[in-house]
């Protein structure tokens, strides 16, 4: 940090998908830029499960389709529903380039050298200890003993958000808000992920996975197909209520264990090793994370540390996300500039900008399946439910059961009332 200038136009803390997108149209748009990360490799703090929507980040790079380190693009799109051994499956295929599977390092580290190539200037190991205010304006960073200022700083540091906990815009982490997400990647070969999947070459799966996965804790499961590796793991959503009531008895270790052991799940690895593991918090109450405004003078916040993050069990979006809001606040910094200065009147327009977003919109439209995502029914009650009534269906030594009388059944033993069913497949078809 010693030998960088000591004045940037804009400093942006955290080179994740939020922080690079925003260093880079800045710095394309001729700005001055520092991007500050952490990590020592570049994207080595960057985890999530695998699929991304492109077109958001196909606006910041439109040469995405070409140049992105892009493992497979999703033609499959399975869910299924768990209860002990038993599991009801349904898959949905198609040919459109919507969504592609990645490692999040590796894209990340595409979109840093993108930013670099655009002439940001990145600062990597170094941590920012502190964001600055001088007279109620953010004014610069500081690191250590070094103090760099800035006209604007974009904070990008993620879902742990401790430099705004710092400033006093946001509170500590809250439990009812975030989850646990765990992953395992397992080398299982590219022909392997083929012929098992049923995939050609280029083309992948997603796979969301609800019920005894996580042995009713509200979250689910995922599995996602790279190249040639299988990226496996649990969201766990955290609430003080679950805690209290002792429902995380399960160690993590032994839930995902338990996943990846299952006898349904268990031949699409087999034989692979565990290449890599690792863990990482995510939100999973967007509504209630966000900060209260998402511009203050001098300072705008993107991606995870805005709370932008669409969590619906069968999807989940966070980067394209990051990189759009990325894109947002480089946005509202050129309009500051091209407006008489960045000034806070100025850079207001960000808070516009996020709220009128299709992110915004979307996660404000979808905040019924916030509480559905939380819901016990939802996560063990209805996968029980589904199966047993498949059970019913297809296990028959003799005679078959009929649908209507399985299905009044089913309710009986899971003790859900008819009329519960139908108000909540509403909500769920309402909120979802
Ligand atoms: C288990 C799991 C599964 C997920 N699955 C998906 C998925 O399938 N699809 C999807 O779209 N999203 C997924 N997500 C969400 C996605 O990973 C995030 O939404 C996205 O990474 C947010 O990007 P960001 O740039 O805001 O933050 P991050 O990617 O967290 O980047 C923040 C960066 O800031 C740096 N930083 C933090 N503090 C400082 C500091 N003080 N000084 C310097 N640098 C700092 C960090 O090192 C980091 O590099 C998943 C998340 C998890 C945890």
């Amino acid at each position: 940090m010693a030998s960088i200038p000591t004045r940037f136009d804009v400093i942006v803390v955290g080179a994740g998908p939020a922080g690079s997108a925003a260093a880079y149209l800045l710095a394309k748009k001729g700005f001055s830029v520092l991007l500050v990360e952490r990590g020592k490799g570049l994207g080595d703090k960057n985890m999530f499960g695998g699929k991304v929507y492109a077109q958001p980040i196909r606006e910041v790079w439109p040469e995405l389709d070409k140049e992105a380190p892009i493992h497979r693009w999703v033609t499959k799109e399975r869910i299924s529903m768990v209860d002990g051994e038993k599991v009801f499956t349904v898959e949905y295929r198609t040919e459109k380039k919507v969504s592609f599977v990645t490692y999040l390092t590796q894209l990340t580290q595409w979109m840093i050298k993108k930013a670099e190539g655009a002439g940001a200037l990145l600062a990597s190991e170094v941590t920012v200890e502190e964001i600055l205010m001088k007279d109620n304006k953010v004014v610069g960073i500081r690191s250590g003993p070094d103090v760099i200022e800035a006209d604007a700083v974009i904070d990008a540091e993620g879902i742990n958000r401790l430099l705004l906990e710092r400033l006093g815009l946001v509170k500590k982490l809250d439990p009812d808000t975030v989850g646990l997400g765990v992953k395992e990647v397992l080398k299982v070969g590219e022909s392997n992920i083929e012929s098992r999947f049923g995939l050609d070459k280029k083309e992948g799966l997603a796979w969301a996975i609800v019920g005894d996965v996580t042995k009713g804790i509200p979250g689910g499961g995922f599995i996602y197909t790279n190249k040639d590796t299988v990226s496996m793991g649990l969201v766990l959503h955290l609430s003080k209520k679950l805690i209290d009531e002792g429902s995380f008895e399960s160690h993590v270790s032994s839930l995902i264990e338990g996943f990846r052991l299952h006898p349904y799940f268990k031949p699409y690895w087999k034989d692979a090793i565990i290449s890599e593991y690792g863990g990482h918090l995510t939100i999973t109450d967007a509504i209630k994370f966000a900060p209260s405004k998402f511009a203050y003078p001098g300072l705008l916040i993107a991606g995870d540390a805005a709370g932008l993050l669409l969590s619906l069990g069968y999807t989940f979006r966070g980067v394209d996300y990051a990189v759009y809001s990325g894109k947002l606040a480089a946005d509202a910094i050129e309009y500051a500039r091209n407006n008489g200065g960045v000034s806070y009147e100025n850079l207001q327009v960000y808070d516009d900008y996020i709220r009128k977003s299709f992110m915004y919109e979307e996660i404000m439209r979808h905040r019924g399946a916030i509480t559905l995502m939380n819901s016990f029914e939802l996560m063990s009650r209805y996968p029980k439910l589904l199966t047993k009534v498949m059970e019913k269906m297809f296990e028959a030594d003799y005679k078959h059961e009929v649908i209507y009388n399985s299905l009044i059944q089913a309710l009986k033993e899971e003790g859900i009332s008819p009329f519960n069913l139908i108000s909540q497949a509403f909500m769920m078809v309402k909120g979802i």
